[in-house]
């Protein structure tokens, strides 16, 4: 139901927790959390309020690290649990992905990994990007293609924010028929389904159109279409005033 992606100089976790926060508002019936740390990914996650989370990362905390991920999940496919709950892993432990929305051909994707030998722990929609994006990843070696890849094989309504332990400084984001804006700092970038996740840091946004895919890093912005045509006119850059 939220979404949170950050890379900069701060503490990922930190702002990505006060992020989720922010969307607190919007409902939700879990919490998760993944961050980039020591060459590899890190991840919470817990069913029911933040502070479920909060007590989870306060009994085992994450190694600090300046990418990072968030969710808070509204569940549509699967039970509210802490398996179900984002970020959704790889089997190597490598991707996490985060979703809003619902992905409606994921009963066919996934029958088609479990054929390929992929192990499939949630019962979530969401869970088959993970594993598609880690297949991709492995052939191309680069996310945001991956995304691209793995996007024009998805239908239904999707924002997702994936992040790749062997790209350590980029967060890619995508959408179809459902919300993602990029906050633009300096030296650190933001993505959010909603620009109050970001605004304590940045009143700068740009709102990535239909059917796009945002690679960040923290000193540049790429948006492309589903086919990694640069796609400029689409986006709206704006600045926030309220
Ligand atoms: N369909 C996904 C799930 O049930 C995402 C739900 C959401 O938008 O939070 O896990």
């Amino acid at each position: 139901c939220g979404i949170v992606g950050y890379v900069g100089g701060q503490c990922a976790l930190d702002v990505v927790l006060a992020g989720l926060r922010r969307l607190e508002y919007r409902g939700y019936d879990s919490a998760g959390v993944a961050v980039l740390a020591d060459g590899g990914l890190a991840s919470a996650k817990k069913a029911g309020k933040l502070a479920n989370l909060e007590k989870e990362l306060a009994d085992r905390p994450l190694p600090s690290g300046s990418t990072g991920i968030g969710h808070t999940r509204w569940a549509t496919h699967g039970g509210p649990t802490d398996a179900n709950a984002h970020p959704h892993l790889d089997n190597a432990g490598r991707v996490a992905v985060v979703h809003n929305g619902i992905i409606e051909n994921f009963a066919e994707l996934r029958a088609e990994l479990a054929e390929r030998g992929h192990d499939l722990a949630s019962e979530t929609d969401t869970e088959v990007v993970a594993h598609l994006l880690a297949e991709a990843f492995s052939s191309c070696g680069d996310l945001a293609e991956s995304m691209r890849q793995v996007c024009r094989q998805l239908e239904g309504a999707f924002t997702l924010v994936a992040v790749h332990a062997d790209d350590p400084d980029l967060v890619v984001g995508a959408r179809r028929n459902s919300p993602l804006v990029v906050g633009v700092g300096d030296g650190e970038n933001f993505l959010a389904s909603d620009v109050s996740a970001f605004i304590a840091h940045t009143r700068d946004a740009i709102e990535l159109g239909q059917d796009q895919v945002v690679e960040l890093r923290r000193d540049g912005v790429v948006v492309t279409d589903f086919d990694g045509a640069p796609a400029d006119e689409q986006t709206r850059a704006y600045h926030v005033d309220w």
